[in-house]
């Protein structure tokens, strides 16, 4: 067959890593749920924690071919994904430098995991390249990012990130979840480690927890050694639901963003919205720079409700999108930080990280955007208050 990596994006997604059904001629790979395989007289010895069953590979070159790279391994979430890549490159004495801004999850781990086993990390005051530079010691091992970043929508310039960290020898690891393999492939602009959580638009349907790493054969092997002694393997089911998933990824991912860019144009003329970060619009301070590195702007964004309109009302009275703390699926959902998942924060913590009260982060799904913009307007309308 063709490099998988040279094939177009759907033909990737319907085919490569797929399972040939040799005995009964089925259209889809079978699932082998075996968690013992022989180790007499095979080709490789089998074991579901050894990353190696036959979905498990079948989905890691999938996913190495929608990210151009040599090798991938998938994972049972983000997280397992993510401490493994990290921890696979790290230890005493070591120093990372960490995104401003990154996901929660990951924040929490830095801060909960890396003091105990004496990883140093310092965390950059901007997306600018030099405040990355400004941090790098004699012992800083990689570089993390996270673009577009949640929950603003920074952009990060990722090859002047990737020529800083080469010239000192540093590993430099994205977290590629927001705009996932089809709107972003940084490999092109030199990141040697792409992250994401696959319970997002991989999975796409809001019913798969799911991680996965790409990189070169080399470094793919390095993150094996350590992911075999976490144990943070994908059940083969899971995998085989996750192919099932990717099928469609390019076709929702498309028109998701498609629809996105539909919404945000429609946010940003409202009187009754302050601001709107989504990179797809000139008014995006980083415009530009996404247009050069992604594909397209994502299905991502970010709005403020202005003042009078309660950040709580306006989702209760959203009747067709849906309050929901995860993101990526096929149905369009809401979260507001300053509520959720920034509301351990003090009210200046916040705003300091450019959170307000009123804060929309908005996941677009494949909804006709007419409606979508309708079911906002409506909501608009039922909570906003006549200032007086
Ligand atoms: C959800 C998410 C993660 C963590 O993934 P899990 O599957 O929940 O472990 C990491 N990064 C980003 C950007 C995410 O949205």
């Amino acid at each position: 067959m063709k490099d998988p990596k040279k094939l177009g994006i759907n033909t990737i997604c319907t085919h490569v890593g797929e399972i040939e059904d040799k005995q009964f001629k089925g259209a889809v790979s079978p699932v082998y749920m075996a968690t013992s395989y022989a180790f007499d007289n095979v080709d490789v010895k089998r074991y579901p924690r050894y990353f190696n069953t036959p979905n498990q590979e079948g989905m890691c070159r999938k996913i190495a071919a929608l990210e151009k790279t040599e090798d991938a391994l998938v994972f049972s979430s983000g997280m397992a994904a993510i401490s493994a890549a990290l921890f696979a490159f790290l230890q005493k004495g070591d120093h990372v430098i960490l995104q401003q801004v990154i996901y929660g999850g990951t924040y929490n781990f830095v801060a909960k995991e890396f003091e105990k086993y004496g990883i140093e990390y310092s965390y950059t005051e901007s997306n600018s390249v030099n405040d990355f530079e400004a941090l790098i010691q004699s012992n800083t091992k990689i570089i993390y990012i996270e673009t577009p970043s949640n929950p603003l929508l920074g952009i990060t310039d990722m090859k002047a990130i990737s020529d800083l960290a080469k010239a000192k020898g540093i590993i430099t690891m994205i977290d590629n979840t927001f705009a996932s393999p089809i709107n972003q492939n940084p490999v092109a602009y030199g990141i040697d480690i792409m992250i994401h959580s696959g319970t997002k638009y991989m999975g796409g349907h809001s019913d798969i927890s799911a991680g996965a790493v790409a990189g070169s054969k080399e470094h793919i092997a390095k993150i094996w050694e350590t992911a075999i002694n976490y144990g943070g393997n994908l059940s083969d089911f899971m995998v085989w639901m996750l192919e099932r998933s990717m099928k469609t990824l390019n076709l929702r991912v498309k028109e998701q963003t498609k629809n996105a860019q539909v919404v945000a144009e429609y946010l940003e003329e409202s009187p009754h919205i302050d601001r709107v970060y989504y990179p797809g619009l000139t008014s995006h301070p980083d415009h530009e720079l996404a247009k050069i590195q992604m594909k397209g702007f994502g299905a991502m964004m970010a709005f403020e409700l202005t003042e009078g309109i309660d950040a709580m009302e306006f989702q209760n009275a959203l009747e067709l999108i849906k309050p929901s703390m995860s993101l990526a699926g096929l149905e369009s959902t809401t979260v507001s930080p300053a509520q959720t998942t920034h509301a351990l924060l003090t009210e200046e913590e916040r705003l300091e990280r450019g959170i307000k009260q009123g804060l929309i982060r908005f996941s677009t799904g494949i909804e006709e955007p007419e409606d979508l913009i309708a079911d906002i307007e409506q909501a608009i309308q039922k909570t906003k208050k006549e200032l007086v």
